[in-house]
């Protein structure tokens, strides 16, 4: 996997962009007026690895309310801006890291120049965000309807108004709902700048199939090195959000947070409960300090040789169960005790790995 080279783009202490690592957002789901709420979610998300937080800005209020919230905040916050410039002044005002400007509902040049030179004194970068669902109609005409070429022209017209006020602090997107829309328009992109991009696929459902289209989506994407930032939007709590992205990364081995849990598919010869003891695990060690492989498979005879290179594994029948490191049957235990004792031989890998 090569990464496209973009450049470094700074949102609060979080850099984006470069060798930096593929950061996770997501987005409050609270209204933005209620600041204890908000700060709440945000330090709920925060915990779990969400790295940059957007809140939208639907009103004055909204707008007045970002300096409590980024006060609170434990990660930079970015305002999510459409329509009302006013509103993005105002957020700057107020202390945002960064702004989300729809370039299919702000695109007066005099609004984009008041904005760019604000957010230039400040510091602040601006994410394009082009969507498939407000695309300005002109491009559209122009390309006779929806294509990669229409939301790729959008973003960069405004990308061009920006930097014709010497604005170059930018980050991207080109989302649409549909999967094989948002792939070509981001490889089309990724060929003709080198900012870093904000890569997502958007309204993309409830948990199930919108974790499918995303992971598919984006997992073309950063396998093919396109990517810097993603979020996952789901229609469900911003927790599920962060953790689906920390899954579509891990997948590609781009980045991984606390232990993975792999599990055999289970066939006739199981006789454990794998599912039962997998997601235990996933639960109980979620955000435990190491990564590590932990495998649970569904039979003695062929589970440890075929997880072998899991950093450990369990597996067993009825109950008997026995944990194996890199393959070697190490500890037999209980169904009581498998996850104290997993734990136990978790610390011992944790302390080898301090000395
Ligand atoms: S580990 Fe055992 S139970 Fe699981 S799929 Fe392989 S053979 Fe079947």
């Amino acid at each position: 996997m090569n990464r496209k080279k973009t450049r470094v783009v700074k949102v609060g202490n979080i850099a984006i962009g470069g060798d930096n690592p593929i950061r996770v957002q997501s987005m409050t789901k609270t209204p933005t007026v209620d600041i204890k709420s908000t700060v709440r979610q945000i330090k709920r998300l925060a915990k779990k690895g969400c790295e940059i937080i957007r809140l939208g800005v639907p009103d004055k209020e909204s707008a007045l309310a970002l300096g409590k919230i980024k006060k609170a905040s434990p990660i930079p916050i970015v305002a999510d801006i459409h329509f009302d410039y006013r509103l993005a002044l105002i957020a700057l005002e107020q202390g945002v890291d960064k702004l989300r400007l729809n370039p299919g509902n702000i695109k007066n040049p005099k609004y984009i120049s008041l904005i760019a030179k604000e957010a230039k004194a400040r510091g602040v970068p601006i994410r394009v965000g082009s969507n498939a669902g407000s695309l300005p109609k002109e491009i559209l005409e122009k390309y006779n309807g929806l294509t990669p070429e229409a939301l790729v022209e959008s973003a960069l017209h405004e990308v061009r108004l920006l930097e014709d006020n010497d604005f170059t602090d930018i980050v991207i997107s080109v989302k649409a709902s549909s999967v094989p829309l948002t792939v070509e328009a981001y490889r089309l992109l990724s060929q003709k700048v080198d900012y870093p991009l904000h890569i997502g696929i958007t309204e993309s459902g409830t948990v199930f199939p919108g974790t499918i289209r995303s992971s598919v989506g984006l997992g073309i994407l950063l396998y093919e090195g396109i990517g810097d930032t993603i979020r996952v939007s789901l229609a469900s709590s911003p927790d599920k959000e962060v953790e689906v992205a920390y899954e579509i990364l891990d997948s590609l081995e781009l980045r991984r947070k606390g232990i993975r849990v792999i599990a055999c598919p289970m066939c006739a010869r199981s006789h454990f409960p794998v599912q039962q003891v997998a997601k235990e695990i996933e639960r109980k060690f979620k955000n435990y300090p190491l990564n590590l492989v932990v495998a649970v498979m569904g039979c003695e005879v062929n589970g440890p040789g075929e997880a072998k290179w899991a950093d450990i594994g369990i597996t067993g029948s009825k109950d008997r169960v026995i944990i194996f490191r890199k393959g070697k049957i190490i500890k037999e235990t209980n169904f009581r005790n498998i996850i104290s004792e997993l734990e136990e031989e978790l610390d011992k890998i944790k302390e080898v790995n301090s000395n």
